[in-house]
């Protein structure tokens, strides 16, 4: 059974001024999709009665269930009961039970009950208690008429969401709500742009039962897929055919799913030949090496690296030749060879990974843009291959090092499924 829609209604001055991010609707947000229920609004008011009736007065008409946050607290401007009590026309009536839990966790705290927090225990006459273990205001779930509900939380995360799952997620199921599941997977692509992507795989985008949609994120391209269905297995059923579909169109720029990144792919291909890899650095710093070794377990496969920043280094610890370095630049091809062929010989790795770059801001030293970053690969067999990248000078130095490290792992992926497919 699927009734209605719900509506979120988050009460509060202080997320309309931008005081505080509205984390409550995003937390409402993902786990009403989670549950599958459907809600196509969210009202962000402010603690004023008459604008707070006026919003009720709006998502009564298009929903069958409202949520409320906030405006529950004892001070006189927390007027959420006392709003839709009045909006439907009934008293607020003490409920001795809440009294009694109020005065209770005073005492427990060893702190004296003041009177304003006796309005904590007034709620709207005909509804009932959803009880907050963490704070001291309740809730409410209220069915109001059969084809309209309204629960309430304090606006306070620590307590809404202990509420929330543990009172209202049962009783909406038990309601009849919430009985199929949304389920989603992250397909997620490098080395290709949201448009060049869109149009390999557009007439996706109008499957309804898994929806597939776009997002573009700090270099990567990823499409959601989300199924709704009675069970997870089920859902996993809709999504996984097309899934298939569109990593095999997507061929090579398909690196991962959900929690993939590329160091863990990366890590993941090594492991599974037994290989190893060491690095080079210049222009990042010792970024790409972090990368690698943020996942677990990554002294499996990965040896160590060199941050070579200066000339010097280069040629004393990965044998690069003074006259590539005056002849080419530190920021060249030739360079960047160099560097992965000898951290590779130098340490007796499997592959050997590089970066050379300029990340800027201009020094006005150099000839060269800012952004132009070369890449150097060396495989295990011995040859060594380079990459040119222009980020531009637009992007900062920040996001220049990053996107530098990023794909020095993508190149180094593509090639290592070459080799596996020898
Ligand atoms: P309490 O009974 O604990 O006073 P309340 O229901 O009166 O809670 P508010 O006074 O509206 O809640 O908000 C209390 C605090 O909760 C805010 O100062 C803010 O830190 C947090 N809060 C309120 N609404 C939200 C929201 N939508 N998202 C995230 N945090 C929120």
């Amino acid at each position: 059974m699927m009734k209605g829609q719900a509506e979120v209604i988050c009460v509060g001055t202080e997320l309309l001024l931008g005081d505080i991010l509205n984390s409550n609707s995003q937390f409402l947000g993902q786990q009403l999709a989670a549950l599958g229920i459907p809600h196509y609004f969210q009202t962000v008011v402010g603690d004023n009665k008459s604008r707070l009736q006026d919003a009720i007065a709006i998502a009564s008409k298009r929903a069958s269930i409202l949520i409320f946050t906030g405006g529950l607290g004892p001070t006189p401007d927390d007027l959420t009961h006392d709003a839709i009590a009045d909006f439907f026309g009934v008293p607020l009536v003490e409920r001795p039970e809440i009294l009694q839990d109020i005065i209770a966790k005073f005492a427990q705290r060893g702190r004296k009950m003041t009177a304003n927090n006796r309005k904590q225990s007034y709620i709207p006459q005909g509804a009932e208690v959803l009880p907050n273990p963490t704070g001291t205001a309740p809730g409410i779930i209220w069915q109001v008429t059969p084809d309209l509900t309204i629960l309430t939380f304090p606006g306070v995360p620590g307590e809404m969401k202990p509420m929330w799952r543990k009172t209202a997620v049962p009783y909406l199921k038990s309601q009849g709500w919430g009985q199929e599941i949304i389920y989603s997977r992250m397909l997620r692509f490098r080395g290709i742009g949201e448009s060049a992507l869109a149009a390999k795989v557009g007439k996706f985008f109008t499957s309804t039962n898994p929806t597939v949609a776009p997002y573009a994120s700090k270099g990567e391209v990823r499409l959601r897929l989300s199924a709704k269905a009675a069970s997870e297995t089920d859902a996993i059923a809709l999504i996984e055919p097309v899934a298939q579909q569109l990593i095999e169109i997507a061929g090579l720029d398909y690196f991962g799913a959900d929690e993939d990144t590329l160091p863990k792919v990366v890590g993941e291909l090594l492991r599974q030949k037994g290989e190893t890899l060491s690095v080079a650095e210049s222009c990042t710093g010792g970024g790409l090496g972090e990368m690698l070794t943020a996942i677990p377990g990554s002294s499996d496969y990965f040896l160590g690296g060199v941050i070579a920043y200066s000339n010097q280094l280069k040629i004393a610890l990965l044998g690069v030749r003074a006259e590539d370095l005056e002849q080419f630049g530190a920021v060249s091809a030739p360079v960047a060879r160099q560097m992965a062929l000898g951290v590779q010989k130098q340490t007796l790795s499997d592959w050997g990974l590089s970066i050379t770059g300029i990340a800027g801001p201009d020094d006005g030293r150099s000839s060269k843009p800012v952004g132009l970053v070369y890449i150097g690969l060396a495989a295990p067999d011995g040859t060594a291959e380079t990459f040119e990248y222009r980020f531009g000078q637009e992007r900062g130095r920040r996001s220049i090092r990053f996107e530098s490290a990023c794909n020095a792992l993508d190149r180094l992926r593509r090639k290592q499924v070459a080799y596996k497919n020898i």
